[in-house]
């Protein structure tokens, strides 16, 4: 049990840190296998994937750079803004490489094809996508994701480096953010 869990800021674990790891393994077979003899390049994506790139890196028996982007998609709320602004760029140039976006979740998926459609256009030879969650309105948009670690219901979490206003990043699970944490009741938050 971690310490914020019991807070009561969560409704329930959705994934274990036990079943992120094993899927992360699996994950990385697969990966391994199909690069192998090729060069690859994780570029993850800030702040969300921190973690997910951490332990999918470790876990691979494989050559690898890694890379960063910062993108910002959602504020500090719940719903997605449908705009998509580059904080941080890559420093690596992708011409003739072969690039694995690492991602921590996909939703809507606007972030994520707006960040294939970037950075296909500056000439790797493949480009990717892994990502540890998916969510089922990523379904309707025409994203091919060669690597999705779950598929979890329509609700808001957090933990394993998913944010809600910049806190439970830390937690070491997926957990689904209790309502009253983002849209309290009382007198008090009327406006
Ligand atoms: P999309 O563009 O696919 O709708 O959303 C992508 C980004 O929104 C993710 O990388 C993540 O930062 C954020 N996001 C989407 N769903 C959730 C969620 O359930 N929890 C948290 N903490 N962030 C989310
Ligand atoms: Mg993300
Ligand atoms: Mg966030």
């Amino acid at each position: 049990m971690e310490p914020r869990d019991i807070d009561g800021d969560l409704t329930e674990i959705l994934i274990s840190e036990e079943q992120i790891h094993t899927r992360l393994a699996e994950m990385s077979r697969q990966i391994e296998a199909d690069y192998a003899g090729k060069d690859l390049l994780l570029v993850g994506v800030l702040k969300g994937a921190v973690m997910v790139m951490a332990d999918l890196a470790r876990e691979l028996h494989h050559p690898i750079s890694m890379d960063w982007m910062a993108v910002s998609s959602y504020g500090s709320g719940t719903t997605s803004s449908g705009v998509v602004r580059i904080l941080k760029d890559l420093d690596t140039d992708l011409t003739g490489r072969h690039v694995l976006i690492v991602e921590d979740i996909i939703d809507s998926g606007l972030t994520l094809s707006w960040l294939l459609a970037n950075l296909n256009s500056r000439g790797p030879t493949s480009v990717e996508i892994c990502a540890l969650l998916r969510k089922p309105d990523a379904a309707r948009v025409e994203i091919n994701v060669k690597y999705a670690g779950f598929d979890i219901p329509n609700q808001f979490v957090v933990g394993y480096g998913l944010d809600y206003d910049e806190k439970y990043r830390n937690l070491r699970s997926v957990g689904v953010l209790a309502p009253h944490v983002y849209a309290p009741t009382g007198g008090a938050a009327a406006s």
